[in-house]
């Protein structure tokens, strides 16, 4: 899609299944499973929607999926694909990593920051988008990088340690311009440091929520994963986001819908706010 001077479009990132409970938190299944049809599992369905956004000066990657490849185990207990979606889905569009300059993630989950590297010859774990920036929240860094006990299972060593080898690594701040017509924010509540991407151009605004609204499923104001680690915090900033890219007529970039790849939102005297305009690729 065309958003003024930026050309966004869908990456994949690899699909998976995960269970129910951990995608709606304290939610009662009675209540999200008609939304979202469990499998024989308990799992539901997740995308892993990348955005490549390209304005003819920059080449920006907003998170990666979760790369490869995956233990026999893991790949069955998530149904992830083989290989590396990410890097398959590049070249499917014919796009280089070598030609992406700047890789967002808006936090350091596994099905987000896995893509970022890959075995390269002789097994030598490399960059996948080997010349890029690598911008990531302080907050998200900090607490990743942490090795304290209690997030010990949230971030996986072997993900990270390309990115902390990498002389390119950023850190960024709330409200940080990243390339011009590119914002960061940090929203907190689903980790620390998790940040929502902003994308301005030409009066038109769409905004990359990650996992603080992962899905058109999780619009309720009150519905978040059992992930949240402060999801007191998602309460509150969640439906101050909703609630001004509805009135402002922004586009919503969806990471894990796996119908949904961008709509808008509206409000909804019973829903509280319900999408409208959905696209399954942008
Ligand atoms: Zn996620």
């Amino acid at each position: 899609m065309h958003l003024g001077n930026w050309q966004l479009d869908t990456i994949r990132g690899g699909d998976f299944w995960i269970d129910g409970g951990v995608m709606f938190g304290v939610v009662p299944k009675s209540l999200w499973s008609p939304l979202v049809p469990p499998d024989d599992q308990n799992r539901v369905h997740c995308a892993n929607h990348c955005v490549l956004a390209r304005d003819g000066q920059h080449t920006v990657l907003i998170d990666t999926g979760y790369g490869g490849p995956w233990a026999p185990l893991d790949r069955r207990f998530y149904s992830m694909e083989e290989g590396h979606p990410l890097l398959t889905s590049l070249s499917e569009q014919g796009i280089d990593p070598a030609d992406i300059d700047t890789v967002v993630f808006s936090h350091l989950h596994f099905d987000h920051v896995g893509g970022a590297s890959h075995n390269g010859p002789n097994q030598h774990v490399a960059l996948a988008c080997p010349t890029a920036r690598h911008v990531v929240g302080r907050l998200e860094w900090q607490d990743a990088t942490s090795q304290s006990n209690e997030l010990r299972t949230a971030y996986h060593p072997r993900q990270l340690a390309p990115l902390q080898a990498c002389p390119r690594i950023e850190l960024v701040d709330d409200d940080d311009e990243i390339v011009p017509g590119l914002r960061a924010r940090i929203t907190g509540g689903h980790t620390r440091g998790h940040m929502a991407l902003l994308f301005e151009s030409q009066g038109q605004t769409a905004v990359y929520l990650g996992d603080i609204c992962p899905s058109t499923a999780h619009l309720r104001t009150m519905w978040h994963t059992a992930y949240d680690l402060y999801p007191l915090d998602t309460r509150r900033r969640k439906p101050a986001w909703l609630g001004e890219a509805s009135d402002q007529g922004w586009w919503i970039l969806w990471n894990h819908d796996p119908g949904t790849a961008v709509s808008r939102v509206v409000r909804d005297p019973k829903r509280e706010f319900i999408a409208v305009d959905g696209r399954p690729r942008l």
